[in-house]
C-alpha cells in the first residue's frame, strides 16, 4: 500500500528540519562549550601566572629585606663571634617582621647555628645539605620542602664576609598553609589546592569539606570534560568543580602540584539556561517547521486528491458543474485547465459515442439496440403502446433500379417523415423502420399516415414511387418482450407485404400461420434436397375439344408430409416462392415429369405435358438451359412440354419476362398464360406476350353455366385469343353445361373435374388408354 503523498512530504520535511535543528543544536552547544572551556583555560593560565608571580615577588621582597639584616655589620660581627643570643634576638625580630615561620643561620665552617621558630629545628639535614650546596654554587635559592608534614617555602641565602667568601647560610621558611593559599585566592579569585607528595600525601586547599577531596578534584579536571558534550551537566560532575593543574618547580621528590578549581555551578546553570533556551527555540522552530510542512504538504496534496476524485468521477461518468478548487499556483492553474478541457472533451466524445451507439448512422433514427432497451422498459412498466413496422416495398428493386444513392435517399426521407410524426422511431434493418407512436392509433389513422409517408420521393431529376407496408403489434397485449415483438413484427410485415391493404395488425392466427409456413419451408427444403417420395406428381388430362382426344395434361405437384399431412400446392407454392426455394422445386418437378413422360412414351403414350413455372423460374438465367439439357438427356423434344406461367408472374417484371418467354419459345417450348383474367392488365398486355395458349382461370369457368357475366368474360377471352391466333384452355370445367358452352364458343381445350381429376401416373395412363380411342401423335 502506498503511503499518501502528503505524509511522505511531511515526513521528509520533518526529518530534514529535525536533522537541521539537531545539527544546529550540536554546533551551538559545541561552540558554546569551546568558548567556555577556552575562557576557563585563560582564567586558569592567568591564575597560574599570578601564582608564579607571587612567589617571585615574595622571593624578591624577602631577599631585599634579608640582605639588610645579613649585611648588617653588627650582625656579621655577632656571627663571627658566634654570639648566639644576639643573633637569635635579631633573627626573632626579623622573623616577626617578615612574618616567616622560621629563620635559621648556620655556618658549617664556624660550626655555628642559630634560629628562630620551631620548624627550623625540624628541617631534615638532607634538605639542608642539598640546599647549602646549591646556594654555595648558585647563590640565592628557594625551594618547597616538607617539614613536619607542613609545606614550607624556604629561601636560602649565602652570608659572605668582607672578602666575599661564604661564611654561613641563612634560610627563611614561610608556611604554605591554608592562610597562604587563601591569600592567593584573594588575588586570582580561583580556589587552589596544593598537593604534596611527602611521606604521606596531603593537600592544602582553599576548598572546603568534601570538595577538597583530591579524587573529586582530579575528576573535575577540565581535560576530562573538554570534549564531553555534557561536561557542564551537573549530573555528570557531582563536585560542580572544574579544575586544572600545574606543578611547582622543586628540588626534591615532593612534586608539589597546584590544582586551580572553579566552581562551575554558575557556568553550568548559565549553560543549562542557554541549553534550555536553544532547545526551546529549536523545538519551537521544529514545531513551526513541522506545522508549515503539514500545511505545505496539504497544499500540494489537497489539489492532487481533489483532482484524483475529480478524475474518478469523470471515469464513472459523473460530470461536475465546474471546479470547486481555486488555483493557487501557475502549475495548478494549468492542471485545472487541463482537467476542465479533458472533462469537456470526454463529455463530448462520450455523448458522441452514446449517440453513435444509439442511432442509425444513415437515417439519424435510433438503432435496433437502443429501441430494444426502450421497448423492454416500456414492457416492464406495462405501458400500453403500439409498435408499427414500416417496410419499404421492394426496397431492393429501388436500389437496383435507381441506385443505392436513391435507395438511401428514400430511406432518409421516409425516416424524416416518420420522426416528424413524433413518438420514437428506429431503423431496424434494410428498408424497415420501427415506429412507436406517442399513443396507439386506429386503423383509419394508420391508413392516413401510410398515405402521407409513402408520397413519392423527389430526387434530383427522378421521382421515386414509394410503397410501404405496415405491420402493427399492440403492446403489451400482443407481446411480452422485445425479441417476441420483433418476431411478431416480422410476421405482420411479411403478411402486410402480401396483403392487399398492406396494413396488417397482429393476431395469434398469424403467428400460427407463420410457424406453419416456417415448418413448410424447412420440411419442403429437406424433402427437395433428399428427392423425397413425399413430393410426387398428379396429372390432369386436357381434352382437345376440336379432336375429342386427350393429347395433353397438366402436371400438378403433390406433397404429403408425415407430420403436416397432405398440403395443398396453393398453400406451399406461395410459401416456397417467398422463401426463394421455388427454383429447386421446379427443377425437381421437371425431373419427375420428364421421367414420367419417358415412362408414358414407353407405353406409347405421347402427350404434351404442362408444367407450372413461377416468376422466379423464368427470371432465372439458367432455367432455360437446365430444361433444354434435361429433355435432351432423355432424347425428348421441347414440344413435349408446355410451360404455364401466371399472368401475375409475368407482370412482376414484364420486360424481362417477355424477353425470357421469347427465348423459350425460340427454344421450342410452348408457353401458356395461366389464370388468365385475374390480373387487371391482362388485355393490355396480351398482344405483346409471346404465348401460344391462354388458360381461362377456373373462377370464370366453374360458374359459367349459371353466371352470365362469366360467360361474357370467357367469350371475350376466346375472341381476343382467336384474333391473335392463340389457343385457349378452359380450366375448372366441372359440369357438362360448361363443356358444351365452351365447345360451342370454339374453345380449344378443356380441363376440369368433369373431364378428369388430377391422377397419379398409373391411373393417368390407364385413364388415357381408356379414353383415347384413337392415338394422337403430336
Ligand atoms: P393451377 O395451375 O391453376 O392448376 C389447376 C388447379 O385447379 C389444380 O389445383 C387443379 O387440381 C385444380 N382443378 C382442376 N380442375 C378443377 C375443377 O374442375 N374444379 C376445381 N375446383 N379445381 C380444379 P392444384 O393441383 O391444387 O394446384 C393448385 C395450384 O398450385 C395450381 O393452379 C398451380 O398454380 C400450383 N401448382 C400446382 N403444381 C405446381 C407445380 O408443379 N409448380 C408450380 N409452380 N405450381 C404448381
Ligand atoms: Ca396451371
Ligand atoms: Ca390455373
Amino acid at each position: 500500500m502506498n503511503k499518501p503523498l502528503n505524509n511522505k512530504i511531511f515526513s521528509l520535511l520533518s526529518v530534514l528540519v529535525l536533522v537541521t535543528t539537531l545539527v544546529l543544536l550540536v554546533v551551538v552547544f559545541n561552540s558554546v562549550r569551546t568558548s567556555i572551556t577556552n575562557n576557563l583555560d585563560d582564567r586558569m593560565e592567568l591564575a597560574k601566572t599570578v601564582v608564579f608571580r607571587e612567589l617571585i615577588n615574595r622571593q624578591n621582597a624577602v631577599l631585599q629585606n634579608s640582605k639588610v639584616l645579613l649585611d648588617d655589620f653588627a650582625f656579621k660581627r655577632s656571627l663571627a663571634a658566634k654570639n648566639s643570643d644576639d643573633i637569635e634576638n635579631a633573627l626573632a625580630s626579623f622573623r616577626y617582621t617578615m612574618d616567616a615561620a622560621f629563620i635559621k643561620v648556620q655556618s658549617p665552617k664556624l660550626n655555628f647555628s642559630a634560629s628562630s621558630g620551631d620548624l627550623a629545628k625540624l628541617i631534615s639535614s638532607a634538605d639542608e645539605t642539598a640546599a647549602m650546596n646549591f646556594t654555595a654554587q648558585d647563590g640565592d635559592f628557594a625551594n618547597l620542602i616538607v617539614i613536619d608534614q607542613k609545606l614550607v617555602w624556604v629561601l636560602w641565602m649565602p652570608i659572605k664576609n668582607n672578602s666575599g667568601a661564604i661564611t654561613a647560610y641563612a634560610s627563611l621558611g614561610f608556611l604554605v598553609n591554608e592562610r597562604y593559599v587563601q591569600s592567593i585566592k584573594q588575588i586570582v579569585g580561583i580556589d587552589l589546592t596544593v598537593l604534596v607528595n611527602a611521606e604521606q600525601f596531603f593537600t592544602i586547599s582553599t576548598l572546603r569539606d568534601e570538595k577538597a577531596d583530591l579524587a573529586i578534584i582530579e575528576k573535575s579536571l577540565i581535560n576530562n570534560h573538554r570534549y564531553s558534550l555534557f561536561f557542564m551537566n551537573p549530573l555528570k560532575n557531582e563536585s560542580q568543580l572544574l579544575s586544572s593543574k600545574f606543578s611547582l618547580p622543586n628540588l626534591g621528590d615532593i612534586n608539589p602540584t597546584v590544582y586551580l578549581s572553579i566552581d562551575s555551578t554558575q557556568i553550568q546553570s548559565n549553560f543549562m539556561n542557554l541549553q534550555l533556551t536553544i532547545s526551546a527555540v529549536a523545538l519551537f522552530a521544529l514545531l513551526c517547521a513541522i506545522s508549515a510542512g503539514r500545511v505545505l504538504a496539504n497544499q500540494i496534496t489537497r489539489p492532487i486528491e481533489y483532482l484524483a476524485k475529480y478524475a474518478t468521477n469523470i471515469a464513472n461518468g459523473k460530470y461536475s458543474k465546474g471546479m470547486e478548487l481555486k488555483a493557487t499556483s501557475k502549475e495548478l492553474s494549468l492542471l485545472l485547465n487541463a482537467f476542465n478541457t479533458m472533462e469537456s472533451n470526454v463529455k463530448n466524445r462520450e455523448s458522441e459515442i452514446v449517440h453513435q451507439a444509439q442511432h442509425d448512422m444513415l437515417t439519424g433514427l435510433y438503432n435496433r439496440n437502443y429501441v430494444t432497451k426502450h421497448i423492454d422498459s416500456l414492457l416492464n412498466s406495462q405501458t400500453v403502446f403500439q409498435a408499427i413496422g414500416v417496410n419499404i416495398q421492394r426496397f431492393r428493386s429501388i436500389n437496383d433500379v435507381f441506385g443505392y444513392q436513391y435507395g438511401d435517399l428514400c430511406l432518409i426521407e421516409l425516416a424524416n417523415r416518420i420522426s416528424n410524426l413524433g413518438g420514437v422511431s428506429a431503423r431496424l434493418e434494410g428498408g424497415e423502420i420501427l415506429w412507436l407512436p406517442e399513443s396507439p392509433l386506429s386503423i383509419d389513422q394508420i391508413k392516413q399516415i401510410k398515405n402521407d409517408i409513402q408520397a413519392p420521393i423527389q430526387g434530383d431529376n427522378v421521382k421515386i414511387p414509394l410503397n410501404v407496408s405496415l405491420g402493427i403489434v399492440n403492446c403489451p397485449s400482443d407481446t411480452k418482450n422485445a425479441e417476441d415483438l420483433y418476431r411478431r413484427l416480422n410476421i405482420v410485415i411479411d403478411q402486410a407485404q402480401i396483403d392487399k391493404s398492406m396494413i396488417v395488425e397482429f393476431e395469434n392466427v398469424l403467428e400460427a400461420n407463420y410457424l406453419r409456413r416456417l415448418a413448410i419451408v424447412q420440411k419442403l427444403e429437406r424433402a427437395i434436397t433428399a428427392k423425397s417420395k413425399d413430393i410426387y406428381l398428379h396429372y390432369q388430362p386436357k381434352l382437345n375439344i376440336k379432336t375429342g382426344q386427350y393429347d395433353s395434361a397438366e402436371a400438378l405437384v403433390r406433397w404429403a408430409d408425415k407430420d403436416l399431412g397432405q398440403i395443398a400446392p396453393d398453400e406451399f407454392i406461395a410459401i416456397v416462392e417467398q422463401a426463394g426455394l421455388i427454383n429447386a422445386l421446379t427443377k425437381h418437378v421437371l425431373n419427375l415429369a420428364v421421367t414420367d413422360i419417358v415412362a408414358l412414351k414407353k407405353q406409347k403414350i405421347d402427350i404434351c405435358m404442362a408444367i407450372n413455372i413461377s416468376a422466379q423460374d423464368i427470371m432465372h438465367d439458367g432455367f432455360l438451359a437446365f430444361t433444354s439439357d434435361l429433355l435432351q438427356s432423355k432424347g425428348l423434344s421441347p414440344s413435349v412440354l408446355s410451360l404455364e406461367l401466371t399472368e401475375s408472374a409475368i407482370m412482376k417484371e414484364p420486360q424481362k419476362a417477355i424477353k425470357q418467354m421469347a427465348l423459350m419459345r425460340e427454344a421450342g417450348f410452348s408457353i401458356a398464360i395461366d389464370d388468365f383474367g385475374t390480373g387487371y392488365s391482362s388485355f393490355e398486355y396480351i398482344t405483346q406476350l409471346p404465348v401460344d395458349m391462354i388458360k381461362i382461370d377456373k373462377c370464370f369457368v366453374m360458374p359459367i353455366a349459371i353466371k352470365q357475366g362469366e360467360q361474357a368474360v370467357c367469350q371475350a377471352i376466346l375472341k381476343v385469343a382467336n384474333s391473335f391466333n392463340m389457343k385457349v384452355v378452359a380450366e375448372g370445367i366441372e359440369d357438362k353445361e360448361a363443356l358444351d358452352m365452351l365447345t360451342k364458343w370454339g374453345c380449344d381445350y378443356g380441363q376440369g373435374y368433369h373431364i378428369a381429376r388430377p391422377l397419379p401416373l398409373e391411373h393417368f395412363s390407364i385413364w388415357l388408354a381408356k379414353h383415347n380411342t384413337t392415338k394422337v401423335i403430336l
